[in-house]
């Protein structure tokens, strides 16, 4: 059986710290390493700020994470069902968008893009936003160094 994680909560900026630690902890058993690690919650963080910030800006909404874990690859989902993109093409972007104001720097997808295997979003103006992700682990193998679960 395959493993999986699925949690929603709500879209509050306290809870972005808590979603990042729930896919790192569902992550262990992939056997990540440091640096793996660090960049799936990065990814995590960028997208649920996204939800937050853009999807409901400030108003009431729910943010759903579903992970499933694959031989040596995490597949995540995180969508929210706000506002939607109306032109995902161009939001995905370096340096692109819509907060200039409050100093957003445009980066958050083009760090998912860096930092996971795969990357897409998916969106409907209106209607949501989902940005699915997958991880591949085998760097620290590869490299002939345990990853995190080794060293437990
Ligand atoms: P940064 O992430 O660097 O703080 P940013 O959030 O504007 O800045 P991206 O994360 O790359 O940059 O997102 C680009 C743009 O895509 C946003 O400015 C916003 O217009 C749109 N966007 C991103 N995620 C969502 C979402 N979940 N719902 C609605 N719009 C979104
Ligand atoms: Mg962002």
């Amino acid at each position: 059986m395959k493993n999986y994680l699925k949690i929603e909560f709500p879209a509050l900026s306290e809870n972005e710290t808590f979603a990042r630690g729930a896919v790192a902890a569902f992550c262990l058993r992939l056997n990540p390493s440091l640096d793996e690690l660090s960049d799936v919650k990065t990814a995590v963080s960028e997208a649920v700020t996204n939800c937050i910030v853009h999807a409901y800006a400030g108003k009431e909404g729910s943010i759903r994470i579903e992970c499933e874990a694959e031989g040596d690859t995490l597949h995540i989902e995180i969508s929210d069902s706000g506002r939607g993109i109306e032109d995902v093409a161009r939001a995905v972007e370096p340096f692109f968008t819509t907060l200039a104001d409050e100093e957003r720097s445009g980066m958050g997808f083009t760090i998912m893009q860096t930092f996971m295997t795969t990357f897409k979003v998916e969106s409907a103006a209106g209607k949501g936003t989902t940005v699915t992700m997958t991880k591949r682990f085998g760097a620290a193998l590869a490299e002939g160094k345990g990853g995190l679960a080794d060293a437990q």
